[in-house]
């Protein structure tokens, strides 16, 4: 689970597991490493790796997170990129998707915060960042995690 700061990361993680147990917080940069938690869906065990805020060219303590995100990306099967529909695709977003490109890993764009049918629509925007197409969900309320999970475990 990848993406710039506050995107939703660990609200997904947790709306995956079925538990609280991911740190979710307004402020950016809580999560400072990768963790790993078990998780299945349609009889399927997977372990689903949350990370820290992915930022680029950072420094010291945002470096660190970074690091781990590009290493978590490394060691996966599939990446889950998570953007903000509400903000829509940012530079840091761009600089991201460049990132995964050079990791030749299988990537599922996640265009979470999609909290109803209006926002759902900005995502065909997210098309623009290259990576197919964007999966509109709401880590929050649930909407759309399904065929998400769906889409997931047929890309491994
Ligand atoms: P992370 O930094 O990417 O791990 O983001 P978090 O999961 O900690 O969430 C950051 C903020 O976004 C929190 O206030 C969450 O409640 C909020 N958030 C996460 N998912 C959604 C969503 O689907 N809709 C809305 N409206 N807010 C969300
Ligand atoms: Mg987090």
């Amino acid at each position: 689970m990848v993406g710039r700061p506050n995107v939703g990361k660990s609200t997904l993680v947790n709306r995956i597991i079925g538990r609280r147990q991911a740190v979710v917080e307004d402020k950016p940069g809580v999560t400072r490493d990768r963790v790993p938690y078990d998780a299945q869906w349609n009889g399927r065990r997977f372990t689903v790796v949350d990370t820290g805020g992915w930022e680029p060219d950072a420094k010291d303590r945002a470096a660190a997170i970074a690091a781990q995100a590009e290493i978590a990306v490394q060691t996966a099967d599939v990446v889950i990129f998570v953007v903000d529909t509400m903000v829509g695709a940012t530079d840091v977003d761009e600089k991201a998707v460049k990132m995964l490109r050079r990791s030749h890993k299988p990537v599922i764009l996640v265009a979470n915060k999609a909290d109803n049918q209006a926002i759902e629509h900005e995502a065909v925007a997210l098309w623009s960042l290259g990576l197919g197409e964007p999966f509109p969900i709401s880590a929050l309320h649930g909407r759309g995690s399904g065929d998400l999970l769906d889409a997931i475990l047929a890309a491994v």
